[in-house]
């Protein structure tokens, strides 16, 4: 399936070159912008890692390297055709390793616009300190206003008693009384549940918002408690 949709982007940069009048020379001679070629790179990829965020809500290098191998096909499609209509206009003038050199920095901005969804979430994800590969994704859980002391005190005391499902009927029930589904909550923390995609280690952690209705803070985790349930905690 996330290979449908990255042929999928892959016709549609190249349309969306077509349009912008790349490789076709426009009238405006050759004077294209180095921004259109980032755009095309990043159309090209972003139905393969919309699928993948959506399945994985995380990415990894191999992700990343198929992002590159999808964005470089369209790549060559897209500049050979452009070579060959230069090759028609300016006959054989124009050599293949000058083209490389005049369109190098086009290249590079369709290159890194195919790989800027992955590292750009990368860069805000929370890096595993314990196998130092995977991510943590991020369930929210609930959000609590008052009574935080003691909220932290009962589910310290419920993963280190290891009984799973006490902890989830508590959960449950916090988010039942707190309104999760509720938006506009004047809460002052969240609480989430963390899970490494690679090892598997779970942590519930909470995040103090600065002012109410912040749902993008950009404070960090502060670590309430380790899970070390038999097996992994869902909720
Ligand atoms: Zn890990």
């Amino acid at each position: 399936m996330p290979y449908i949709f990255a042929l999928l982007s892959v016709v549609a940069s190249i349309l969306l070159a077509f349009i912008m009048g790349i490789p076709i020379v426009s009238e405006f001679g050759l004077a294209f912008f180095h921004y259109e070629y980032f755009i095309l790179g990043l159309v090209s990829s972003i139905g393969y890692y919309y699928l993948i965020f959506r399945r994985d809500r995380s990415f990894t290098k191999k992700h990343l390297i198929v992002g590159l191998i999808i964005g470089a096909l369209s790549l060559i499609i897209i500049m050979t055709t452009q070579y060959i209509v230069l090759k028609n206009m300016f006959g054989n003038s124009i050599l293949t390793n000058q083209y490389l050199r005049i369109f190098r920095m086009e290249l590079l901005l369709f290159l890194l616009g195919s790989i800027m969804i992955p590292l750009f979430v990368r860069v805000g994800q929370t890096k595993c300190k314990r196998c130092n590969k995977g991510f943590f994704i991020e369930d929210l859980l609930y959000k609590v206003k008052d009574g935080y002391g003691e909220e932290t005190k009962n589910l310290i005391r419920l993963a280190a008693n290891k009984k799973e499902a006490e902890l989830k009927s508590y959960i449950k029930e916090r988010r039942i009384t707190t309104g999760y589904s509720t938006r506009k909550t004047n809460s002052a923390r969240s609480v989430y549940l963390l899970t490494c995609t690679n090892c598997q280690t779970q942590y519930i952690a909470s995040k103090k918002h600065r002012e109410i209705n912040d749902e993008v803070s950009k404070q960090t985790y502060k670590v309430i408690t380790e899970l070390d349930l038999d097996q992994k905690l869902t909720m």
